[in-house]
């Protein structure tokens, strides 16, 4: 379907797991990007070793889950999390056959680049095993390859704010790139409120004030939460007031969208539709959610193209 907006950038989208050959699967989110009407897209990767799962003990979940003050609630809307409390140890093994069904490492990134003929432009992720000089050698090996990483402070479990990245960072800058962060919640344990406390936009914040050169992505709009959805949206307005603070609309409800143009204007948000990662939508009807709020035509273009152009214009040297 042609795009309301005419060279629409998706600015947050992720191979498909399910074709493991990296190439292969971003041809495939290439022929699906071109169908929606979309021009260019961001690929997102995921990435972290196994031993990520060693450091977290099956005590780790259940004291999550103890912590959690509305636990009935969660109980009650994630029946899951029951089976994770009775049972953490098949939990933690659950999690590492996801880890190894959805990881993508940085070369693998590099050749979705390259098969999409760089219509997909790659994002490769923080991997917490490596020392922090050993990930910010790969990325200045990347230079004109990668836009640039992504961090996931749940998984990771590390604050986006952490002296751990600062290096990382600092070679995502030398490299002209831009870090996008994931915040809100996240699926399975990572709904609990101790495990998705580093996903927070203020911490993004703090962050984008120490690098002050270096433009950061609050991806979701904080908001990322089947529980609590928006659970830290207005984190994530006050942190895009700061110059080099951007976010992205991926799987945030279309009425956080609208809130957010209304209280800050469009010129910080970008369009991603999270594919194939957001149940039940695909990458048109994610667009089309957005489209369909009734904002002025200006805001559209700002969401779905300018913004995206400024900052690839910016960040992205191929
Ligand atoms: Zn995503």
């Amino acid at each position: 379907m042609a795009r309301l907006v005419e060279g629409a950038v998706d600015f947050h989208v992720h191979p498909p797991w399910w074709i493991r050959d990296a190439s292969k699967a971003c041809k495939h989110l290439a022929a699906a990007e071109d169908r929606a009407g979309f021009s260019r897209f961001v690929v997102i990767a995921f990435d972290a070793d196994e031993d990520l799962l060693d450091r977290l003990k099956p005590g780790d979940i259940v004291k999550a889950a103890m912590e959690a003050s509305d636990l009935v609630a969660y109980a009650l809307h994630m029946p899951w999390l029951a089976r994770a409390v009775a049972e953490p140890e098949r939990e933690i093994e659950r999690l590492r056959e996801d880890l190894r069904i959805h990881r993508r490492r940085p070369e693998e990134m590099v050749k979705c680049g390259e098969a999409t003929g760089w219509k997909g432009i790659p994002v490769i992720s923080y991997n917490p095993s490596r020392s922090p000089r050993e990930m910010a050698e790969i990325v200045r090996g990347l230079e004109g390859r990668i836009l640039g990483v992504k961090v996931y402070p749940t998984f990771h479990s590390t604050p986006p704010d952490s002296p751990r990245l600062d290096p990382v960072y600092e070679a995502v800058r030398e490299i002209g790139g831009l870090v996008i962060v994931h915040t809100g919640c996240d699926p399975g344990i990572w709904e609990l409120p101790a495990m998705c406390r580093h996903a927070r936009p203020s911490l993004v914040k703090r962050a984008a004030r120490r690098h002050r050169d270096l433009t950061f992505i609050v991806a979701h709009l904080g908001a990322y939460s089947a529980l609590k959805p928006g659970i830290f949206f207005e984190e994530a307005l006050d942190a895009i007031g700061e110059d080099n603070v951007y976010a992205d609309t991926s799987a945030a409800d279309p009425i956080y969208v609208e809130k957010a143009v209304r209280e800050v204007g469009s010129e910080k948000l970008l369009f991603g539709s999270d594919y194939p990662y957001v149940h039940g939508l695909d990458i048109d009807a994610a667009a089309g959610e957005i489209e369909a709020l009734g904002l002025e035509r200006r805001h559209l273009e700002n969401i779905f193209r300018f913004n995206a152009e400024k900052l690839l214009s910016r960040h992205w040297r191929k």
